[in-house]
């Protein structure tokens, strides 16, 4: 299948998601995710139309941004090291994977020194699980606290990436967990927080179905990594 077919049957999927949920086709992102694979890769996507392109990864990035579509902008949806984030501000047109009040200060800094505003999510474990980054849900709301005097950072939204398991139905209960928790720092915080990462290859469509505003994909777009 050509990158053009596979981005096609996504679309449909989207649709048909968003139809059974009763959302507009145009409340979902799709962030195609390009990690480990070449520049001639992702020109098959920009041939497409994609925009948008996902890397998990500073290093590769950066290498492969300077090869690729000025055209393009670039999402960070991978764990950023603080000492990175000069370069990550300025490659990242916004940063989804943000899991702590340090980090986010570093990058409000470096988005100062370079002029820029940054959109970011705050990444939440929801599932507890021990192997995943993100924040605690208990430890959302002390960073969005702490966030209120940051001027260059723009906290859009939560992310989470569910445990891997075999049914795609048992991720549901964590994106309606995100969704749950967003609606109550909406409350709390005074965030508006429109944004929901989440949904993967596996399972975006049952994240669709339960709020997602970025869906990120890459397999099934670009084939196996
Ligand atoms: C790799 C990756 C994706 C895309 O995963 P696929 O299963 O290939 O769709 C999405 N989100 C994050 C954070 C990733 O690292």
């Amino acid at each position: 299948m050509s990158f053009i077919e596979n981005l096609e049957a996504v679309e449909q999927r989207i649709a048909a998601a968003c139809a059974r949920c009763g959302r507009s086709i145009d409340s979902v992102n799709l962030l195609a995710v390009g990690k480990k694979h070449a520049p001639e890769v992702i020109q098959d996507a920009v041939d497409a139309g994609v925009t948008v392109i996902g890397e998990n990864r500073i290093q590769e990035a950066r290498q492969k941004i300077p090869l690729c579509s000025s055209l393009l902008d670039w999402h960070l949806i991978g764990h950023l090291q603080s000492n990175k984030t000069i370069l990550a501000v300025e490659m990242f047109t916004m940063i989804h994977s943000v899991d702590s009040l340090r980090l986010l200060e570093k990058i409000d800094s470096a988005c100062g020194d370079v002029g820029k505003s940054m959109p970011v999510c705050l990444q939440v474990n929801v599932s507890g699980e021990g192997s995943k980054s993100g924040l605690k849900p208990d430890d959302v709301l002390s960073v969005l606290e702490g966030a209120g005097a940051l001027y260059n950072v723009d906290i859009v939204g939560l992310m989470t990436i569910p445990p891997f398991t075999e049914e795609v139905e048992d991720a549901r209960p964590h994106f309606v967990a995100l969704r749950e928790l967003r609606d109550q720092l909406r409350e709390d915080s005074g965030f508006e927080l429109p944004e929901l990462s989440m949904g993967m290859s596996r399972d975006f469509e049952v994240a669709i179905e339960e709020g997602a505003t970025w869906v990120r994909i890459g397999s099934i777009l670009f084939g196996k990594r």
